[in-house]
């Protein structure tokens, strides 16, 4: 369950290098609050930890409302299609 009960009991001795894997996973695997998306996942540059949420959803949220280096961004992850979708809020 936790990343601390990994640690304090190895799942084995012999198999070292999977019981590193079940801890960085237990660690690391954390999911989007707002759409679910796996955070800090290397095939998805969308998927930025922003404290718990997803920068796919954080960039936009921030884009609407008016922060320039946020929308900066979306307006370039939207031309190189990474956002479908989305409606530039200033465009309209
Ligand atoms: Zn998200």
């Amino acid at each position: 369950m936790t990343t601390r009960l990994w640690i304090e009991r190895p799942f084995s001795a012999k198999t070292g290098r999977l019981e590193i894997e079940i801890m960085t996973n237990s660690k690391k695997h954390e999911y989007c609050l707002i759409c679910g998306r796996l955070l800090d996942n290397p095939a998805d540059p969308l998927s930025g930890n922003c404290g718990g949420d997803c920068w796919g959803c954080v960039g936009a949220i921030e884009a609407e409302m008016g922060c320039e280096e946020s929308l900066a961004y979306v307006r370039k992850e939207y031309e190189a299609g990474l956002r479908p979708g989305w409606i530039d809020p200033f465009k309209r």
